[in-house]
């Protein structure tokens, strides 16, 4: 495909940014990329998708262009002719305020003699482009800032202003299309897996049956892109892949050891929302460190990157940070430990933290003046001292283990890396997730992470199945003022509870707040069934009225003002904590400090 053509597709495509067409447009340009058919006798496919996103290397490559502003200002002006200096180009940067319309605001060409590249005339094709920008990259040592100036002047110069404004925006890595990885991974399915099912474009003769079905099998095309990109990072091999071996191909692309792949992250919550959605909760200590993924294969010198693909014959330890940049190099003594120790291939997730001489965790703060150090690793490993926490194994001597349950994953990394790997301890209620986090604490780390010990491993997403605890707020006693029946074998004792808090010190007058019923065991219901039977003034179905006698602590996330209830305001998320035998209705806690529980709510940050 000629450069021109994809800047001239990219110009539509960005004077129309979000409009539900974009996703029909890439998907066109895909396919008149991937179409082998055209005359064209390369494969642009995987280039064109890369460099939609504004890429040269996928991203879980870490090699750059290594480009800078002050260079690419300095192509342009040598491009422009010997009347325009890089200063002219910058005070056109200023006003224009983005480089790929400073670069089309010149006429190229009129070097062309001067051109460091062969014949100035020939049309530059994406094919060209990627491999002179990768030799430009691969530019190092002595005199290569010159060489790189010369390569993308030469460049420029063989640029149309459409060329020129996609090639500028595309070294510096601004591509502004307006095509996010989303449009990009439904415009793979839709160019390459589209209809599967093989039924008729026109909607109105496909039945609500069909439609159904096509609904489907597109949701099941656009999951089996998504699954491919999680494993591979590389948009241009996952379009590829779609093309040449469709769903099938991307179902069987699996991990590969020294390809990084993207962290799987977490979320804020409480213990109270780990236990209600997971019913056994997997408790791990939170690491307060850098994120590390360990890729190994035994056998290895340490020796590979680069286009060179990982083969099994014995590779790294290679280090990525939750970025998947290479920090390797900056640690050393994880490299000599996971080699030492590791006997089969694995790819590891963990938290590198610093310790003192007796071993204990040491703030953050310390971990950063290791972990992408690339002068004087040798002295301040002598300074620092760190140590791997491995709390998850991704693929252990063969096997991908992205689908497995935790509980499996962690069975297979106590296996490979006993020494450090993180304990995961299953908890039922809030008070084992609280025993586990001061433990943690205790021993100098941050908290703890709660897990759903039979989640996969969903590389990139900030799910549900990962929380990263947040502290508890302070709780509410509020007044029982009324109650339901509960359910099934709770049918004879109350299972809800209706909260009130007072209005008025003085008259002892109560507003619902909200109702409670997470966090009530058998006993405490029978308990409280037995308290409140007494003091029952009305019965209605299930609705029971209730005089108010019993204070209840309640905890909850957080207050929010509402419409349902009486007091104007609704706890969100309320579980029962205890009876404050203690207290008096009179001594409950009032609308006022309700007000300003929910001003304080507010404020909190959202970590
Ligand atoms: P945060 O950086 O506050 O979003 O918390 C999430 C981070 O905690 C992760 O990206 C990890 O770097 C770190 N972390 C520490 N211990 C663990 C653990 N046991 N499981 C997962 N992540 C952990």
């Amino acid at each position: 495909m000629e450069f021109a053509t994809f800047a001239a597709r990219a110009e539509r495509l960005a004077a129309e940014p979000g409009d539900i067409e974009t996703t029909v447009r890439v998907a066109d340009l895909l396919s008149a990329a991937g179409d082998r058919e055209d005359g064209d006798d390369g494969d642009d496919l995987e280039t064109v998708t890369r460099f939609l996103l504004g890429r040269v290397y996928p991203a879980h490559d870490s090699r750059t262009l290594d480009v800078g502003p002050a260079l690419c200002r300095e192509a342009i002006a040598r491009a422009a002719g010997p009347n325009v200096t890089a200063a002219d180009v910058e005070e056109r940067l200023a006003s224009a305020g983005e480089i790929g319309a400073v670069a089309a605001g010149f006429e190229f060409g009129g070097q062309r003699g001067l051109a460091a590249f062969g014949d100035g005339r020939a049309a530059l094709t994406v094919a060209e482009l990627d491999a002179a920008l990768r030799e430009l990259a691969a530019a190092s040592g002595d005199g290569s800032e010159s060489r790189k100036l010369d390569a993308l002047f030469g460049l420029f110069n063989r640029c149309e202003p459409a060329e020129a404004k996609v090639l500028a925006r595309l070294v510096l890595g601004e591509m502004r299309l307006g095509v996010g990885e989303g449009t990009v991974r439904d415009a793979i399915a839709e160019a390459f897996l589209a209809d599967p099912t093989g039924n008729p474009d026109d909607a109105e003769s496909a039945s609500e049956a069909d439609d159904g079905a096509t609904l489907r099998a597109e949701d099941e095309a656009v999951a089996a892109v998504e699954r491919a990109l999680q494993v591979t990072n590389d948009y241009g091999r996952v379009a590829t892949l779609a093309r040449d071996e469709g769903l099938a191909g991307l179902r069987a692309e699996g991990l590969v050891v020294g390809r990084p792949v993207q962290a799987m992250l977490a979320q804020a919550g409480t213990a109270a929302d780990a236990v209600e959605s997971f019913g056994e909760v997997a408790v791990e200590t939170k690491f307060d460190g850098a994120r590390v993924q360990v890729h190994y294969v035994p056998g290895g010198d340490g020796e590979f990157g680069g286009d060179e693909e990982p083969d099994g014959d014995g590779l790294g330890p290679k280090l990525y940070s939750r970025n998947m940049d290479d920090v390797t190099d900056a640690l050393p003594e994880v490299v000599e430990y996971v080699a030492d120790r590791v006997d089969v291939p694995v790819i590891l997730d963990g938290e590198v933290v610093a310790v003192d001489d007796a071993g204990d965790p040491l703030p953050f703060q310390e971990v950063l003046r290791r972990f992408r150090r690339k002068h004087d690793v040798d002295r301040m490993r002598e300074e620092v001292s760190l140590r791997l926490h491995a709390f998850d194994c991704l693929h252990a001597d063969g096997a991908d283990l992205l689908d497995e349950p935790l509980r499996v994953r962690h069975d297979r990394l106590r296996g490979v890396l006993p020494d450090a790997a993180a304990t995961l301890e299953i908890a039922t209620d809030a008070a084992g997730i609280a025993a586990a986090e001061a433990a943690a604490l205790d021993a100098g780390h941050e908290g703890v992470m709660l897990k759903h010990p039979d989640a996969p491993y969903t590389p990139g997403d900030r799910g549900k199945e990962w929380l990263k605890r947040k502290p508890d707020v302070e709780t509410l006693d509020a007044v029982v003022v009324g109650a339901e029946w509960g359910e099934g074998r709770r049918a004879e004792l109350f299972g809800t509870f209706l909260l009130g808090v007072r209005t008025d010190e003085a008259r002892e007058e109560f507003v619902a707040i909200g109702k409670v019923a997470t966090g009530l065991t058998d006993e405490a219901l029978a308990d409280l069934t037995d308290r409140l039977e007494p003091h029952v003034t009305s019965e209605e179905g299930t609705e029971i009225g209730i005089r108010p006698a019993v204070v209840l602590e309640v905890g909850y996330e957080e207050i929010q003002t509402s419409p349902t209830y009486s007091s104007g305001y609704a706890l969100r998320f309320p579980r029962f904590v205890g009876v404050r035998e203690d207290k008096s209705v009179a001594d409950a806690d009032s609308l006022e400090r309700v007000a300003r529980l929910a001003g304080d709510a507010g404020e909190r940050p959202s970590t």
